[in-house]
């Protein structure tokens, strides 16, 4: 039997075919070398791997190298390894003697089914149209062909702004993974390479998300049975210092391969059937993960390798060293503030802050797309090239004009207002554009479509907005505002 090569993103028992088969595992240096990743991301990754060590025991070789080239060197056997998630490593482990490729896992749907159901579609790849083959495809949340409830989307009923009354959601905290002898050891080996001169962003912490498939399952368990309820009403808002909200906050352990998504959709699908989640909820969550999660998995393999280069907008500005190093201090802008903070402290906020507060901030000024998707992958635990390159440049930058979006993810202060409860204590004032307390990101708003609606094919969504615009008698003094502020932080 040829020995299984697990990648650090393929820990789970799913990507064995036998629980007793011979596995190779390998960490590798080179990668946290080539650039600045979240310290608490490094230490998920080492310490889940090292779980996944002690676990197998004999059964496992474990190899420490500064490359997997220069690991497999040392094995003398046939290896498979299941198709790796990043175009890179799948280039590497096709050049390499002795390594077989499998097709890949961790995913619900097959790429070959995802290709057929893409190739019969004409015109743009949406959402929508995914997640109904999808649930038809997998027999989940239907009834016959059709929708359980009637609707194959109940979202309209899911975007409801925060809470104001109460200080939490009724809904518990995630549990927090007790660490262990193999985080202390991780713990240290991280202070030495730091040392050594490897460099992280972000503070390090207590490990919050899980790090082996048992811890995975138990956080699944007590999404379902205490959280689930409340997700999906709010999923969609922000609040002050609540990071968590009412979500999952389980994918880390689907990108790490600790937890099949199957087993998270049915679980869902479960708890509405036996009457212990309401429906919106529980289809808000099967769409994130059978919907959107296979969706920028799939795109990020059937579109070009050059689909992650796209800058349509012409968004030519770096990435600044205020936010590239997480400095939340320097942020005067309070939502802006707090969700930096949160990347800093945990490696982890919800997707509303990311598309919202963060990308929609860069889209606005314009940073390069390119920069960004490699901004998110190594500063968010659950960051990997298959899933910033869809989130950032289809989704938040809108920079291949709208193959997988109908529209740029821009917003103004009152948006953010209406979604979350940052506004009430900020300096600034969400209905300004211009002045000392103009909002960032109102200015930033009005700024972004005058500079460029010449690049955004029309769009029946964006027509009431752009008559507004031709209406503004002050516009071209808030895209100079804009032009001088474009890199300081807000
Ligand atoms: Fe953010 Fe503007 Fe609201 Fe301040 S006023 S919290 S900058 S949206």
């Amino acid at each position: 039997m040829s020995r299984r090569w697990l990648f650090a993103d393929q820990l789970g028992p799913h990507f064995l075919d036998d629980p007793h088969q011979p596995v190779l595992l390998i960490e590798s240096k080179a990668v946290f070398r080539r650039r600045a990743h979240h310290r608490q991301k490094a230490h998920l990754v080492i310490s889940a791997l090292r779980h996944r060590a002690a676990e197998l025991g004999d059964q496992a070789r474990y190899l420490r190298a500064e490359t997997y080239r220069e690991a497999l060197r040392q094995v003398r056997e046939p290896v498979e390894v299941h198709h790796p998630t990043s175009r890179r490593a799948l280039a590497l482990v096709r050049r390499l003697d002795g390594v077989s490729v499998l097709p890949p896992k961790g995913f619900v749907t097959s790429l070959g089914d995802f290709a057929d159901w893409a190739d019969a579609r004409r015109g743009a790849l949406r959402l929508e149209a995914f997640y109904q083959f999808a649930r038809q495809r997998h027999g989940v949340l239907v009834e016959g062909d059709e929708p359980v409830g009637g609707r194959w989307s109940l979202d309209t009923g899911n975007r409801q702004p925060p809470p104001r009354t109460i200080s939490r959601l009724d809904a518990p905290a995630p549990p927090t993974p007790t660490e262990d002898d193999i985080d202390a050891e991780v713990r240290a080996d991280l202070d030495r390479w730091e040392r050594e001169g490897i460099r992280f962003v972000g503070r390090d912490g207590p490990r919050r998300f899980p790090a082996t498939a048992t811890e995975a399952r138990a956080r699944l368990r007590h999404f379902l049975a205490h959280r689930l309820p409340m997700f999906g009403r709010y999923e969609d808002a922000m609040r002050n210092a609540d990071p968590w909200m009412a979500h999952s906050v389980l994918s880390s352990s689907f990108n790490l391969g600790l937890l099949d998504p199957m087993t998270a959709v049915r679980g869902a699908e479960q708890a509405y059937r036996r009457g212990r989640a309401p429906l919106p909820s529980v289809e808000g969550f099967i769409r994130q993960i059978l919907g959107w999660r296979d969706f920028v998995w799939h795109l990020y393999w059937y579109f070009d390798p050059s689909w992650r280069h796209s800058n349509e907008l012409a968004a030519r500005r770096p990435v600044p060293d205020w936010f590239r190093e997480l400095d939340a201090d320097a942020v005067t802008a309070r939502c802006l503030s707090d969700v930096l903070a949160g990347v800093r402290d945990h490696g982890w906020v919800h997707h509303i802050p990311r598309l919202m507060v963060l990308g929609n901030y860069a889209l606005q000024r314009g940073w390069r797309p390119a920069e960004l998707v490699d901004w998110f992958h190594q500063s968010f635990v659950d960051g990997y090239d298959w899933v910033t390159t869809a989130n950032v440049v289809g989704m938040s930058q809108y920079a291949d004009l709208g193959r997988m979006a109908t529209r740029p993810y821009v917003s103004g202060g009152t948006h953010i207002n209406r979604m979350s409860d940052y506004c009430g204590g900020c300096r600034y004032d969400p209905r300004q554009r211009l002045g000392e307390d103009a909002c960032p990101f109102t200015a930033g708003y009005w700024g972004f479509l005058a500079r460029n609606r010449h690049r955004i094919p029309p769009n029946a969504r964006l027509a009431r907005t752009l008559t507004q615009l031709d209406r503004l008698t002050d516009v071209d003094a808030v895209v100079a505002r804009e032009e001088r502020r474009a890199i300081t932080p807000p």
